[in-house]
């Protein structure tokens, strides 16, 4: 049995990580990044472990008829056909019941060959009960008393995992998002070993110097609570106490999010503009600003990996040397976006049928259905939009993206994108794609021109979609939102939406998006080549070189995993 050295320099947990495309343990950004930054952990050769749930039925397969209709299936895995099984067993109390638990183990090889475990909690033994069995199968399924369950299998159980291997004295314990905040509450208690007194301002700093907390909702609504009478039949009237004394609680809501904040010497938003946001949300914490990167290696399609190892081979070890991607002749960008853009073009000729055209300009816009990115922004106005694409250039468009099973709004908005393909037969050519994953990711974000991101602000904590674009020489045309606000050099490194203080109004944005296109981007694109191009390279070496999961690790070790640096102990 792997056991963990007892050098493990932090533990990260996580409701979901993406660990490979068609192992479907991720929903969406927040999987990625969790993914994208233990990939990194690996290559660094940090001491790092991964604590999530097996989601045995998998984050849903989605199926959408031709009117955009959406349905779901599980999308069934073998776990043991690509994961380690491990003997290591621990149990937790959930609503008075023992609820036995064992994991298993993925390897992320780093490109050193350093390992990085990722522990995958299971519940599936046979001495539970049917449903205590359940409670690890489905990632964001159930009501509020199965997510609670599993946030305690998460972090009670995660830490009961890494005790049964044998991890006892972990420095740091990041928590990537409030899903995994009962950690706080099993750290507590093992510290107060069995005492029943109040947790004093000593035993908050101990856990603070602990924990690390990662924040990704910019508004109320989205943070994640629940009832005091859930907490209470899920968790027992002895850690509701705990975590009353802990300040987990706002008035009768359990909030995962205060808890977190509470618990954490370290805490940060996911871009500069989240964090600000953040600090308004929570006004009585120190809350920094580490901005989200992908993992280059994984996210750079063939032909630029390719091409960088040609030019800069060094860049795979330190992406710090996409900066000089400024050096590569203009023809060799071109030429390898355009074999990243065939191989799009033929995965979406098999998947739909439809071929594209090689000389039109192509935007991609792919993620979660959720109603704030506003995936039907670009059918604002169709007369217009088919004007564009009829007098001043050919356009066409790739969508993908999954509702929530139960995001009506999110389904809502499929069949209106639907609807709009449908409208704009023989003006645009436009396909929405089936089963958003990682693979369709990688090829939609290296494969076409533009990344059209619309989000209604300031919704979008970071977005990564668009640093993967960026990682293949694809500029953005976005909200200036999340992560693009840093991002964004007009005309540099792409082009904004609308204007730059809030509020802006959709009146506005709209005239923006379609003034760029019609004006700038087009033109651009069919008129002046090598400007166009130009900005494909300033996007890799301004950044490529940056929006990377191997800088942002590096912030978070240098600012966030040494406690020296803590803002919030002993207050
Ligand atoms: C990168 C990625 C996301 C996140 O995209 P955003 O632009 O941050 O919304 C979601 N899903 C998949 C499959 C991805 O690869």
């Amino acid at each position: 049995m792997p056991l963990i050295s007892g050098a493990l320099r932090a533990a990260y947990f996580s409701m979901e990580i993406a660990l490979q495309s068609d192992i479907p343990t991720y929903a969406g950004g927040l999987g990625i990044l969790a993914g994208d930054t233990l990939r990194s952990a690996a290559d660094a050769g940090l001491p790092t472990a991964g604590v999530t749930l097996l989601h045995r039925c998998g984050y849903f397969e989605q199926h959408l008829d031709e009117r955009g209709n959406q349905s779901e299936s599980p999308w069934p895995w073998k776990p043991e056909t690509v994961l380690e099984s491990l003997d290591a067993r621990a149990s937790i109390v959930i609503e008075g019941r023992q609820v036995a638990l064992r994991a298993w183990q993925y390897s992320i090889r780093g490109l050193g060959g350093y390992t990085v475990p990722v522990y995958l909690l299971d519940t599936k033994l046979p001495e539970n009960s049917p449903f205590d069995q359940t409670l690890t199968d489905e990632l964001y399924g159930g009501d509020d008393h199965y997510r609670l369950c599993q946030e305690a299998v998460l972090g009670i159980g995660g830490m009961g995992i890494l005790n049964a291997l044998g991890s006892e004295h972990v420095p740091t314990f990041h928590l990537n998002e409030g899903h995994a905040s009962l950690l706080i509450l099993a750290l507590l208690e093992k510290h107060l070993a069995g005492r029943s007194s109040e947790p004093t301002v000593a035993d908050i700093d101990f856990l603070r110097r602990k924990c690390v907390f990662t924040t990704h909702t910019p508004v109320p609504a989205g943070q994640d609570q629940f009832s005091r009478d859930l907490a209470q039949r899920v968790l027992g009237p002895d850690r509701v106490t705990l975590l009353e004394a802990l300040g987990g609680f706002v008035e009768n809501t359990l909030n995962m999010t205060f808890l977190g904040l509470r618990a954490s010497h370290y805490i940060n938003g996911v871009a500069m503009q989240h964090a600000e946001v953040s600090r308004t949300m929570f006004p009585n914490y120190p809350i920094h600003a580490i901005t989200n990167g992908v993992h280059a290696t994984t996210w750079t399609s063939p032909p630029f990996q390719q091409l960088y190892d040609r030019h800069i081979p060094e860049w795979r070890h330190d992406n710090l040397y996409l900066r000089y991607a400024i050096g590569i002749s203009l023809s060799e960008i071109r030429d390898a976006h355009e074999r990243a853009r065939r191989r799009l073009f033929d995965e979406v000729s098999r998947a739909t049928g439809i071929r594209f055209d090689e000389n039109a300009l192509t935007l991609g816009f792919a993620r979660r259905a959720a109603t704030y990115k506003r995936a039907d922004f670009l059918f604002a106005d169709l007369d217009r939009l088919k004007w564009i694409a009829q007098h001043v250039g050919p356009l066409q468009v790739i969508y993908a993206g999954k509702a929530h099973p139960r995001d009506e709004a999110g389904k809502i908005l499929i069949r209106r994108v639907h609807e709009r393909i449908a409208a704009l037969k023989g003006a645009l050519r436009i396909v929405y794609l089936q089963n958003y994953d990682m693979r369709w990711a990688q090829l939609i974000t290296s494969g076409v021109d533009l990344w059209l991101n619309t989000p209604q602000r300031p919704y979008e904590a970071s977005g990564t979609s668009g640093m993967k674009a960026a990682l293949n020489g694809v500029p953005s045309l976005s909200v200036p939102d999340g992560w693009w606000r840093e991002g964004h050099v007009e005309g540099a490194t792409g082009w904004d939406i609308g204007a730059d203080e809030i509020p802006d109004t959709p009146g506005r944005e709209i005239a923006s998006l379609y003034f760029k296109l019609e004006k700038v981007i087009l033109p651009m694109f069919y008129g002046q080549k090598n400007s166009y191009a130009e900005v494909m390279r300033l996007s890799i070496a301004l950044n490529g070189s940056f929006f990377n999961t191997q800088r942002m690790l590096a912030q978070y070790v240098t600012n966030a995993y040494v406690s020296e640096t803590s803002k919030n102990v002993g207050r």
